[in-house]
């Protein structure tokens, strides 16, 4: 994999003069980029960004999709519609999602889907809590994760990107050290080599805690291809760091 992704994902924070300020400061600074560089802002500031990205070397992603194509789906927002917005990537299975909004595998399956069938990147979540660490759960969890998109979507997942985001590192300044990070990330590279010829084509970030200081160390390692980045995207000096230490 020659070129890494990083991606922030902004989580609920933000609104129309702190979103126009803290982008106009990423493109001020990010140059000509060595990476491919995504941004996630919440659903309603889409056309905001789109519009503030246009032209420019950041793409543009968004939190959630609806695993639905359309209908009667209150609240929910389809692949398709993203699409209109020029929405490159969606982020799926994100824990929070499927802390506190009761997503599971086949969920994540789903939505990973639709966005594939409209041209949009799923950037499918996976990782464990403190407690399957703990009980040496770890790989078996990662792996069934994985394996619910797998199988939903068969060879089209040569054209996924995996995040392994361990549970326990997410905003809490705990990051996995680039040895754990590595291990998981060489399990489910494995599991991807299995599952696809183009295996080489998917691109595996780690999440949790990255950060200005730890990105260079995180992202040197071998199967690591980039970064899904939560509290360091909302500040433009940490993120446009992260982004120069994402060298191929
Ligand atoms: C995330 O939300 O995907 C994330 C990795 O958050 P943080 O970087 O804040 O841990």
């Amino acid at each position: 994999m020659s070129r890494k992704l990083i991606v922030g994902n902004w989580k609920m924070n933000g609104n129309l003069a702190s979103n126009d300020a803290l982008v106009r400061e990423l493109l001020g600074g990010i140059g000509q980029p060595a990476c491919d560089v995504a941004v996630c802002p919440p659903g309603i500031y889409v056309a905001q960004l789109q519009s503030l990205l246009a032209g420019s070397p950041i793409d543009l992603g968004v939190q959630n999709v609806s695993m639905n194509e359309n209908g009667a789906y209150t609240g929910d927002v389809s692949a398709e519609m993203l699409k209109d917005y020029g929405v490159r990537y969606a982020i799926v299975g994100h824990s929070e999602r499927r802390q506190h909004q009761a997503e599971n595998d086949v969920h994540v399956a789903l939505k990973a889907k639709r966005a594939l069938a409209a041209g949009i990147t799923p950037i499918v979540c996976v990782g464990e809590t403190l407690r399957e660490r703990e009980s040496g759960m770890t790989e078996f969890i990662v792996k069934r994760q994985l394996s619910a998109v797998i199988h939903l979507n068969g060879h089209c997942i040569s054209e996924i990107v995996v995040a392994y985001e361990p549970v326990w590192a997410i905003g809490t300044g705990q990051t996995a050290t680039p040895e754990q990070a590595q291990s998981v990330h060489a399990v489910l590279r494995a599991q991807i080599k299995a599952a696809t010829e183009k295996a080489d084509r998917v691109r595996i970030l780690y999440g949790g805690s990255m950060n200005a200081a730890n990105a260079a160390e995180l992202l040197s390692q071998p199967d690591i291809d980039g970064g899904l980045i939560g509290g360091a995207s909302l500040k433009s000096a940490d993120f446009l760091k992260i982004i120069a230490a994402a060298r191929a």
